[in-house]
Formats: C-alpha cells, sequence, structure tokens
C-alpha cells in the first residue's frame, strides 16, 4: 500500500467548530461520494507511528520523505506521551476514511492540541489516496 494523490489540503480548525458539529468535507476521487471527517478531540486518530501495524513502512516513509509529518527530533512530549511523529510541535495523528459508496481508502493525518497557549486547534494536514 502506497500514497496516491492529495485530494485535501492543508487547513487550520479552533476546537469549537468540532464541538459545534463541524465536519471536514469532500469528494472521493474514484466515485464523487462525498466523504466526511469528524473529529472528537482527544479521542481521534492514532499515532502516526501505529501506521506500520496496519500497512507495511512504505506509507510511513512516503509521510516523512514528502514532509508530512515530521520526526520528534527534540523528543518533546506532546499530549500523548512522547510521539515519535509531529506536526510542527503537534502528535502526528492518521485516521483510515473509507468511502461508503466504492471502499476506496484514504488517509488523513492531522494533530489535535494547543498550537500556542490557551489556542486549542486541529491542525489538519490533507487527505491521500492509499493505492496498492
Ligand atoms: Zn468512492
Amino acid at each position: 500500500m502506497k500514497l496516491g494523490n492529495q485530494i485535501l489540503g492543508p487547513a487550520d480548525f479552533s476546537f469549537d467548530y468540532f464541538i459545534n458539529n463541524g465536519f471536514i468535507g469532500c469528494s472521493c476521487s474514484k466515485c464523487a461520494e462525498k466523504l466526511i471527517i469528524t473529529i472528537q478531540l482527544h479521542n481521534s486518530g492514532k499515532p502516526v507511528d501505529q501506521i506500520i501495524d496496519e500497512f507495511d513502512e512504505t506509507i510511513l516513509n512516503q509521510l516523512i520523505e514528502h514532509k508530512i509529518v515530521n520526526l520528534n527530533r527534540d523528543g518533546k512530549q506532546g499530549d500523548l506521551g512522547f510521539s515519535k511523529y509531529i506536526l510542527w510541535h503537534l502528535d502526528a495523528l492518521y485516521s483510515i476514511i473509507t468511502c461508503k459508496s466504492c471502499s476506496f481508502n484514504f488517509l488523513a493525518i492531522f494533530g489535535i492540541g494547543e498550537i500556542q497557549p490557551g489556542r486549542d486547534q486541529v491542525q489538519f494536514k490533507g487527505i491521500w489516496e492509499l493505492k496498492d
């Protein structure tokens, strides 16, 4: 499995946006069905390190190579404790999105946390196709 085309670009959202039932939406690049991503604060996504438990290392290597996620070189502790991969200084999280119409899989990358003191945000990096 590897990353294909990026179908949605980066955006930052306030926590309030999701608390007020906000969602991230785009269209499936295979069948044009609407894809809807909701984010539950502190309860969405898995650390990017764990991506190798679901797939092989190819996707993780592509994420690093394309600077979609960064190695946590400073060993900074995030909300989840030590996280091997980060987005700027948030723990890098991923989530698999499956199109309910054609079953094609997509990968969403994001971080959730305090970007500046007192300013909680969802830093959304984008959505990519997952190709064989
Ligand atoms: Zn589809």
